[in-house]
């Protein structure tokens, strides 16, 4: 029987939410599989802050440190809520980036999906969607301007200034590069490369490892598409991407993009790969605007847990049979407030009820391996 040790990071607003619909399905599965599951919960975030003084504690450091995997929850406060806690111990600054600077996590998968019998759930008109929505964002994820010197002070004419650093060198490029092209390779052979190498210099860089990488994958299309282009056509064409790749900034914002089109964040999991640890989470934030009320769609949640099974866990037959489990209780008509619109026929559940709906359809399903 495999064993595995993760650890939870609940995270801040709708985090602990979401997480105990994760761990749900995560007890679920230790019952249903020869595997066994060693949860073992952790602060992290503004509730670390609060709590500990430290947004990620030591504490929490060496349960991630012993870990196989990490599922983590959203982090952050309201806009002004934050200015309680200090600039260098705010949530992202403070226990995002130094938790993916610790693993390394340099490979950031966001998927954007949404079957066409689900089109329904989008802003966008059915004639755009298509087939349906099946994007791979492949984000660089410990690079470029979040991760570069930064420097704030007075300058000679005495006014305040802040000067931020983006940096690449060429194998942070090459890896991910990789990554994206085994991706694609494995997918529909086509890589749209999201660049601005018309202004930036480090997109020249970028695009030139692009070139060269590429080599080593003779049957993999490369499109080159500016950054500003790639975010109009994901509202007009979303079909003509498959594979996406791109830098640490354009990654974060094209991805929450990404949950637009789809209809909400709550239907953007992810996994962040690092050389010898991964973590999984939610692509979007806290959302302290519903925080506390059982309305938040735990699938960007209990989505996370079904990538770990693939990336960390070899268990891919129970993570399809989890991604059709949340997908059939969408399509019986059933969603969370954030996909129902005026009019719509969508029958409202709320946080829990998701979480068990998925549970029992996942329960009724085989165990095939
Ligand atoms: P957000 O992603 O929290 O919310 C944006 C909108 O999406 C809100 O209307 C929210 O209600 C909705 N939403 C998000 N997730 C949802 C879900 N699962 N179900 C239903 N609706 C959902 O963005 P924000 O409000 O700009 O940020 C809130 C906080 O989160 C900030 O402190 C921000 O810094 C932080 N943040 C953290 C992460 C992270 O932990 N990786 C990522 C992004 C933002």
């Amino acid at each position: 029987m495999s064993s595995y040790k993760i650890a939870l990071l609940d995270g801040d607003g709708i985090g602990p939410e979401i997480m105990a619909e994760a761990v749900k399905i995560l007890n679920l599965l230790a019952e249903r599989n020869k595997v066994s599951f060693e949860l073992t919960h952790a602060p992290f975030g503004a509730s670390a802050y609060f709590e500990t003084g430290h947004p990620f504690p030591d504490s929490t450091k060496a349960i991630c440190d012993e870990a196989d995997a990490i599922l983590k929850g959203p982090i952050g406060l309201s806009h002004q809520e934050s200015q309680k806690i200090p600039v260098d111990m705010q949530p992202e600054r403070g226990a995002l980036l130094p938790l993916r600077r610790r693993y390394n996590t340099y490979a950031n998968f966001r998927p954007v999906f949404l079957p066409k019998g689900l089109a329904h759930f989008s802003p966008l008109k059915p004639e755009i969607i298509g087939e349906g929505i099946d994007i791979m964002i492949i984000r660089e994820l410990v690079g470029g301007l979040y991760f570069g010197e930064k420097e704030t002070g007075i300058n000679e004419d005495g006014r305040r200034y802040v000067k931020e650093t983006l940096e690449y060198d060429e194998d942070q490029i090459k890896r991910i590069m990789k990554v994206a092209f085994q991706t694609a390779q494995k997918r529909k052979k086509v890589l749209h490369n999201i660049h601005k190498s018309n202004v930036l210099k480090s997109s020249v860089l970028w695009n030139e490892v692009c070139l060269e990488v590429g080599q080593d994958f003779p049957e993999v299309e490369v499109i080159n598409i500016l950054v500003d282009a790639a975010a109009t056509y994901l509202c007009l064409n979303p079909g003509m991407f498959d594979v996406m790749v791109m830098e640490n900034m354009f990654g974060d914002i094209l991805s929450d993009q990404g949950g637009g089109i789809l209809g909400s964040l709550g239907l953007m999991p992810s996994a962040c790969i690092g050389p010898d640890k991964a973590y999984y989470e939610p692509s979007h934030g806290s959302a302290p605007d519903i925080a506390g009320q059982n309305v938040a769609n735990p699938y960007s949640m209990i989505g996370s847990v079904a990538m770990m099974l693939e990336m960390s866990f070899n268990m891919d037959a129970e993570a399809k049979n989890l991604w059709q489990a949340m997908q059939s209780v969408f399509a019986k008509g059933y969603s969370t407030p954030d996909l129902s619109k005026p009019g719509g026929d969508v029958k409202l559940v709320s946080t829990s009820d998701f979480g068990d709906m998925v549970a029992a359809q996942l329960s009724s399903m085989p165990i095939s391996s």
